[in-house]
This record gives C-alpha cells, structure tokens and sequence, in this order.
C-alpha cells in the first residue's frame, strides 16, 4: 500500500500523527476522551441515518466514539497490510476474538508449541469445548507446515518469535502453505507490534497485539488490538460487534499517549537489550542467550529479513544449577524487579519453565532460564545489577 511507511523517518512522524483527524480533536492535540454508553439523536432523520451507518458514526458507545477510532484508526495505519482494527479490554480478549471470528465448530486449528500459555489454555479449554481441534507444531517447522494440514484445518496461529524462548517463525512460507489450502494465518505480534514485525504483509491476516505492553508501555492499563487484512476485516469487524468487547476509554487514552513515544522508547529499549544480550553471551554463568538477533537463537537469519529492528525483551540460560538457587540472583536485585507482563519503561526479570507446556517439542534439559524486559535505565546501572546477581548465584557452586 503506497501509504504505507517505508522509512524510519516515515513511520517516526506517523507516530506523531497517526489517529490525530481533524473531525474527532476539533483542533485540540490528542483527540479528546469521550465517555459513553448513549448518544442522542436529535430527530428521527439522524436516528435513521445512525442506523445506516453504525459502524462510523456515532450510534452508541460500545460501537466506538471518536476516541477509539483514532486509536483504531492510528494502529491500521501504522500496520503495513492493515485494512481496519477492533480494539479489546486485553491482549488475551484480543486473541480470543481472532480465533473465534475465524473458527467453527468441526474446525483444526494449527498452533505453535511456543505459544503464550494463556493461548493454549483457551484452545485446550474454551475451543475443544466448542468441537475445534487444536494440534501444535513446531516453531521450526517453516514450509513443511504443509504437511500437517488436515481438511479441515481452517487457520494456522503464529507467534514469532516466541515470548519465553524466542524461536523465529518463517510468515512467509507458513502463510504461503496456508494460503495454498485456503487456510487463514493468525498472529500474535505483541513482541514486534504495529511498527517492527509487518507480519500482515508477510502474509499473516490477523494481526493480535497485547497494547498492554510497549504501547501502552508503562504498566498502568490493559488493552488488545487485532488487526486485519483487507480480506480477514469483514470476518473480524462482524466477530468483534457480536462479541461486544471494546476498549475503555481512559485506557484507549493512554494507548494514544503511550503511541507518541513508541519509536524512541522501542529504539532505546531495544539497543540497551541487545548489548546486554551480547554482554550476557560471553559471561561465564551463562550458557545460551535467547535473543532472536543473536545466532544462538534459532530462526536468527528471518528475524534479520523480517523484522525491522528487535525489541528489549530476551531470555538467557543458566550454565548449572536448579530452580532454587535462583533466589541468590533474583531475591537481592535493585532495579530488576520480578513480575509478569513487559514493554514497560522499567526492567522486569522473571524465571521460566520453558518445558512445562510443550507437547510439539522438547525443551533441553539444562540450567534454569530467566527472561528480562529491560526499560529506559541506564545500561550500566543495568549491567552492574546482572553483574552483581550473577555472581552471587555462582558463588553457590
Ligand atoms: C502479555 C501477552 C499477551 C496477553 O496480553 P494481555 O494484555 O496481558 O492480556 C499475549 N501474547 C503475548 C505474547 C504476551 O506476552
């Protein structure tokens, strides 16, 4: 699409003006917060063409006010491929209503092994009790997904790469072999978002992001996006209106806000993570950094084709030990805090069991493995916090 972005400076200024129309900020900066559940209609005419006409004008709140098409507005446009975006309460909601939108009783749907685990409780659960069939593949598997089609198979779910263990997808060839069969491709793009990851034009037709992370991207508010493909919208906008899910509107004000500073927070966010990566790759307690530029994570080389920059989230393996020992490290850190979720301006560590939920696959035995979401600190405050916990956990052997 030509009015797409296809430069940094681009889509620099297109965070700055994405969503910020005219007729919805009536010459104010940010498009004001509007509350509401009724909208009134001053005669029957307006009430009539209300009616026509629900889906862009004001009809009543759940619908949508001008507050939340600016936020959807701003996320197709900055989506390459994108041709329209619901917004949901979270990013787990978000997921839930792509899968639904696309899927019916009697379906198979394809899931990576890497999956959010919230994904595969929702598959296992709600959609098994629905009559649709999940089987997981490996992250790996690139065209040979082709293989595992059933007839029945009706969508393929990607998420790349993955958010514990980082493996790479290959969009392109897995859209390709679902394309072939006339199977649509779901994606959850929480890591690379609207502006790093073009998934949709790599050929997924779904697009879900968790907006709770870097858009929003100071831990305070929860909110989800899909966004469709010209061909997945019809499906997805009817999905999305029987569900009757919506974003609220103070937090679709803070995704707006947390937009303008997307870019820079991603550029710093992303660079401080990579040298530390790179840092923590030739430290002596560490075995493995799974980070999807480094090539001791696997599916390396398509992050490098595929995706415009990384983001500040990365895993690292421990070279011995046991889960227990891991308290030396994590217990007694002073800007690394402990806690789900990530994308926040604040470093965030966390201890995994990668292994647990596989069935596709098997995660190596090895030492236990951490992931960290590092924020706008300063790298060397960083660095020294790691440093400092490192060497405790190995003082223990
Ligand atoms: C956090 C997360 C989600 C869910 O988002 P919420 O807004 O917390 O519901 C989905 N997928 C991935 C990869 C995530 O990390």
């Amino acid at each position: 699409m030509s009015d797409q972005p296809t430069s940094q400076e681009q889509l620099a200024t297109r965070l700055v003006e994405a969503g910020r129309r005219e007729e919805w900020t009536h010459g104010i900066v940010n498009p004001p917060v509007y509350h509401a559940s009724t909208v009134i209609f001053p005669t029957l005419a307006a009430y009539e063409a209300a009616n026509a006409n629900f889906e862009t004008a004001l009809f009543y709140g759940r619908r949508g006010t001008p507050t939340t098409w600016a936020l959807e507005d701003a996320l197709t446009s900055l989506t390459p491929g994108g041709a329209g975006t619901r917004l949901f309460p979270s990013g787990v909601a978000a997921i839930a209503a792509a899968l639904l939108a696309v899927l019916r009783g009697g379906d198979h749907l394809l899931m990576v092994d890497s999956t959010y685990e919230p994904t595969r409780t929702l598959c296992n659960g709600l959609l098994a009790n629905m009559g649709i069939e999940t089987s997981y593949y490996d992250p790996l598997v690139g065209g040979a997904i082709t293989e595992l089609f059933r007839p029945n198979t009706r969508a393929v779910f990607v998420e790349s790469p993955g958010s514990l263990t980082f493996e790479v997808q290959d969009i392109p060839a897995i859209a390709a072999a679902a394309r072939a069969r006339d199977s649509l491709v779901i994606a959850d793009n929480t890591y690379g978002g609207p502006t790093l990851y073009p998934v949709l034009a790599l050929g997924a037709d779904l697009s879900c992001v968790s907006l709770t992370k870097y858009v929003i991207g100071h831990s305070d508010a929860m909110l989800g996006a899909v966004t469709a493909s010209a061909r997945a919208w019809p499906l997805m906008k009817a999905a999305a209106g029987q569900l009757g899910q919506c974003g609220a509107p103070d937090d679709v004000f803070l995704a707006l806000r947390g937009l303008r500073t997307l870019g820079v927070r991603l550029d710093r966010q992303g660079a401080t993570a990579l040298s530390l990566a790179q840092w923590l790759a030739g430290h002596p307690a560490v075995e493995r950094v799974l980070h999807p530029s480094l090539p001791s994570c696997p599916g390396h080389a398509l992050f490098a084709r595929d995706c415009a920059a990384p983001a500040g989230l990365f895993s690292f393996v421990m070279r011995q030990g046991s889960w227990p020992q891991l308290a030396a490290l994590v217990d007694h850190l002073r800007y690394f805090k402990m806690g789900f979720s990530w994308g926040g301006y604040e470093s965030l560590i966390l201890p995994l069991r990668p292994g647990k939920n596989r069935t596709a696959t098997r995660w190596p035995a090895g030492g236990p493995v951490l992931r960290v979401n590092i924020g706008l600190e300063d790298e060397a405050d960083l660095k020294a916090d790691l440093a400092a916990g490192l060497e405790r956990y190995s003082a223990q052997f």
